[in-house]
């Protein structure tokens, strides 16, 4: 067997977190899975260019189906932390860099790290 290389571990990686957040927030439909396969295949072109992007791959790929949900589904994921005004959506931060998480804004806080939007959503009270 081939060893895996780092760039498809952090690939498996990246799609998985992506994955757990779109299951959070039920839009983990085939078409919104095939979606995150797409961005997969782009961002290992990607990464092939330019390799030391590689720890960057979780936060591009979550903005990647953050945007092409916005085209074809609507703002995703919604801010679980803000209950009046306009439902908005979380920005990923760092754009471009390691251990991304998702933020709000408008409240001005973390809501979760890339992966576990789950937790903060499902109303499981924090510690
Ligand atoms: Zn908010």
């Amino acid at each position: 067997m081939e060893p895996i290389s780092p760039l498809e571990q952090a690939l498996h990686a990246a799609r998985a977190l992506v994955l757990a957040d779109l299951v959070a927030g039920e839009v983990a439909e085939a078409n919104v899975v095939s979606m995150v396969e797409e961005s997969v295949v782009q961002r290992r072109w990607w990464v092939e260019q330019w390799p030391e992007g590689v720890e960057f791959v979780a936060g591009l790929l979550a903005q990647d189906v953050q945007d092409a949900l916005l085209e074809r589904y609507g703002r995703w994921p919604l801010c679980p932390v803000c209950e009046a005004g306009d439902p908005h959506a979380l920005d990923v931060e760092p754009e471009l860099g390691p251990d991304p998480h998702w933020v709000c804004h408008k409240a001005g806080v973390k809501v979760a790290a890339v992966g576990a939007l789950g937790s903060a959503a499902g109303g499981t009270p924090s510690s």
